[in-house]
């Protein structure tokens, strides 16, 4: 049988983690042969906006944007992102509100809204690296842990040998369970129905968080290269019970319960695209690292979308881990527990805190209780009138400043938490 080929680090997943993992490994560690395996071809190239109402789209935080830029890939994503200039979260048929934007005088964006098949392109120009290897289609099919090193088994029969596995095989991670490394999952018996919607009055770069007794719902601002700046991508969440009416409705009577339930701040809606559906979920692993593997984006945390958290944490987590890394004494092999450990402690704060306002945000605002809706109305407020406190809660949504969060916030998201 073949010796197995031998690499320093392989990352199995070419979804948005683990591209943009490869990108940022590929530039911190020249010296590091890199191999990134991904079962599917590459998609097809985005075609421009108008002409692709069915696109679906990721909300971006400065910080990533800030990442993006760090790596060179921000030049072909900008001319077709959003800038997010405002956000105006609110309560339906409460006094609750909160709104938020940056700057006096010319407004600085507070984040991006931008296709996936635009961040995809852009992530997939990967050529200007002679450190690293694509294999793609290729499957893993099986990890076997050894000494210093982990095995991997490959759907080509063949096999390769690496120092540091990096597992970014999302959400229903096949090689997190081949491992036995065991997740949480709460069921927030929800669905989010995916849309692109088109109405009447310009967004002017304004987002939407409006949270209902169903779920919370956010519409944020796409681009548009006819200037129109009517255009927005809507993640609603329904309950799994009320999902069937909900994809069965027509056209008409989609944007009619939407119209009911968003209100008139953007006028009357006019069309919607493609729906899709996702089942919500939180997904935590109980292990991050172990001797020689680190696992990485929905494989290790998979999180509510309605904050837009996830891909935003995920680059958080490859920054820092790329980090330490980039740090490691001569002589220590990359997948050195020790530093994994180093990474994971540094992260852990972060991780924690997303997580939890993500998930808090869905308790919190989903719930009918009267005591929930006091709290959130308060929670609300009291950011509206804190100046400080809305300041640092936005900073951490916007992937700066993280430690910032304020406590008042936390409290309440974890009161809806226990509460729920
Ligand atoms: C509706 C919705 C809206 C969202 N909006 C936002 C937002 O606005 N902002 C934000 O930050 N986040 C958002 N998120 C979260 C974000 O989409 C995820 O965090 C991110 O896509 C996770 O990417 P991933 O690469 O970890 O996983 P995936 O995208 O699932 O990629 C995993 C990859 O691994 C490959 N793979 C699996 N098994 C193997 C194998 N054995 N061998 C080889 N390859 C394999 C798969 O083919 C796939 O390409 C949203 C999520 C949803 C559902």
């Amino acid at each position: 049988m073949a010796e197995p080929t031998r690499v320093d680090i392989a990352v199995v997943g070419g979804g948005l983690v683990g591209l943009s993992c490869a990108h940022m490994l590929c530039r911190a560690l020249p010296e590091a042969r890199i191999r990134l395996i991904e079962q599917h071809p590459p998609g097809p190239v985005s075609t421009p906006a108008s002409s692709n109402f069915d696109a679906r789209s990721t909300a971006l935080s400065m910080g990533s944007v800030d990442m993006l830029q760090a790596l060179g890939l921000w030049s072909q994503i900008c001319d077709r992102a959003a800038p997010i200039l405002s956000v105006q979260v609110s309560d339906r048929g409460h006094i609750g509100r909160v709104s938020y934007s940056e700057g006096a005088g010319e407004r600085q964006p507070l984040g991006f809204v931008v296709t996936n098949a635009v961040l995809v392109e852009a992530l997939n120009q990967t050529s200007g690296y002679p450190n690293l290897n694509l294999a793609r289609p290729l499957g893993v099919e099986k990890v076997l842990p050894r000494q210093q090193v982990v095995q991997l088994s490959l759907s080509n029969g063949g096999s390769l040998q690496t120092s540091l596995l990096v597992i970014a095989d999302g959400a229903n991670s096949q090689l997190r369970r081949q491992l036995g490394i065991g997740a949480t999952a709460d069921d927030y018996h929800q669905h989010a129905v995916v849309a692109n919607v088109a109405f009447e009055q310009p967004h002017q770069g304004r987002a939407f968080e409006r949270f209902t007794a169903e779920g919370p719902m956010a519409l944020l601002p796409l681009a548009d290269p006819a200037g129109e700046g009517n255009t927005a991508a809507l993640i609603w969440t329904r309950p799994d019970r009320e999902l069937a009416a909900c994809l069965a409705w027509s056209e008409q009577q989609f944007l009619s319960q939407l119209q009911q339930v968003f209100g008139s701040a953007v006028g009357r809606f006019k069309r919607v695209g493609k729906r899709d559906h996702y089942p919500l979920r939180r997904v935590l692993s109980e292990e991050q690292v172990r001797s020689n593997i680190v696992l990485l984006g929905n494989a290790v945390h998979s999180l509510h979308p309605v904050a837009g958290q996830g891909f935003n944490l995920a680059l958080r987590d490859v920054q820092q881990l790329v980090g330490v890394l980039a740090e490691k004494a001569p002589g220590l092999n990359y997948g050195d527990l020790v530093l994994l450990q180093e990474y994971a402690e540094r992260q852990q704060a972060d991780q924690n805190r997303t997580s939890l306002i993500s998930h808090g945000f869905n308790s919190i605002f989903s719930s009918e209780k009267k005591n929930l809706q006091l709290i959130r109305n308060l929670g609300l407020l009291s950011l509206e009138l804190l100046p400080f406190a809305k300041q640092g809660f936005f900073a951490h949504m916007m992937g700066r400043g993280q430690s910032q969060v304020q406590p008042e916030f936390m409290r309440i998201a974890r009161c809806g938490v226990q509460g729920e």
